[in-house]
């Protein structure tokens, strides 16, 4: 049988090299999608409100492509992922989420429920209840149709009385912020603080680091989120070390989660930032035609031959903010292990 996908020298170079020492024997990844093809609708209007390219690297990813991922990439470790769906089109949720919860009761692994933002309270507390997830994981592309991309704030497709609920049973929530202006955006900034203040006990996850992937998305964030105390941060889909080494410093390494976004870190890919863009170059041709994408540029040898997988890049980016800080070996093994065992009280 043919591999889940190729293991080429550079990537066993930068594995021995430099990540198996680093990364402990056992990770905790706080960010992972599973879902089969067959559940997956993806209607004509799919990408209307999000970016196409992840769709490229995997057609779906089973729990059992997520488990021969890992065993790839990180020969030697343990790892487990917090899973949740990977949902496009609100029709296909009941059987995804059937299908995360059914991979978590045979895996033993932690999961989320995927919620809608049209569910009552009652709804989202009997899913959760009834299928043991942990909590949930909320999506802008679920906000109603009506509202432009560009306008949805967080509370379109994480309402306030899905948070009571979320909130009276201190349950995690994974929340992808929205906005082009992305984590420095003073909407997104102030609804933070919202859930901050008025839903304490929820267990929010930020995911991709707020996705601040370029420098020029930080803006104040860092100094307005200073005043928070409860929010995590996962670092998942993001390779932009001056951004890990600035929540590390302001939120405190014990904050910050390792997070992989699987399956899309199984790209084979480099991310530079052009004018604050961020551009994810790959071997050309091996994700098809991607001229129509800004996001992606492609690279010839001998240049291709260097590029590793998305989830090394990650790693790599992870390793020098913290080589810089001087962080000791205890802070690194609580952001792969120790601070999600934490959050999720597994
Ligand atoms: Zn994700």
């Amino acid at each position: 049988m043919a591999e889940l996908f190729e293991i080429r020298d550079v990537d066993r170079r930068t594995y021995e090299g430099e990540l198996r020492e680093f990364l402990p024997d056992r990770l905790v990844d706080v960010h992972t999608h599973v879902w089969k093809a067959e559940h997956q609708r993806i209607g004509p209007d799919a990408f209307a409100r999000v970016v196409s390219w992840p769709s490229r690297v995997a057609r779906d990813n089973s729990v059992e492509d997520l488990v021969e991922g890992y065993r790839l990439m990180f020969p030697g470790k343990s790892v487990t992922p917090l899973m949740f769906a990977s949902v496009y089109d609100a029709d296909s949720m009941p059987a995804m989420n059937r299908y995360v919860r059914e991979c978590a009761a045979r895996m033993k692994f932690p999961a989320l429920i995927y919620a809608h933002p049209t569910w009552t309270g009652d709804a989202l507390e009997k899913g959760i209840k009834g299928g043991r997830f942990l909590g949930a994981k909320v999506y802008l592309n679920l906000s109603p149709a009506y509202i432009p991309e560009k306008e949805i704030r967080i509370f379109d497709f994480l309402p306030p009385h899905q948070l009571d609920v979320l909130n009276r049973h201190g349950w995690v929530v994974m929340l992808h912020i929205p906005r082009d202006g992305r984590l420095r955006d003073p909407v997104n900034l102030a609804q933070m603080l919202e859930i901050e203040t008025n839903w304490p006990k929820v267990r929010v996850i930020i995911a991709h680091m707020g996705r601040a992937y370029c420098d020029e998305d930080m803006g104040d964030a860092f100094t307005v989120l200073s005043a928070t105390r409860n929010m995590v941060f996962d670092f998942s889909a993001n390779t932009n070390d001056h951004v890990f080494e600035k929540a590390l410093r302001t939120f405190g390494p014990e904050r910050c989660l390792f997070g992989s976004d699987m399956p899309i870190t199984r790209m084979r890919m480099r991310r530079h930032c052009e004018g604050g863009r961020y551009v994810n170059v790959v071997p050309r041709g091996l994700y098809g035609d991607v001229s129509g994408d800004s996001h992606m540029g492609e690279a010839d040898p001998p240049e291709s031959d260097t590029i590793t997988f998305f989830m090394y890049e990650e790693i790599l980016a992870i390793k020098r903010a913290m080589e810089r800080i001087g962080l000791g070996r205890a802070d690194v093994e609580a952001f792969f292990l120790g601070n999600a065992k934490r959050v999720l009280r597994i």
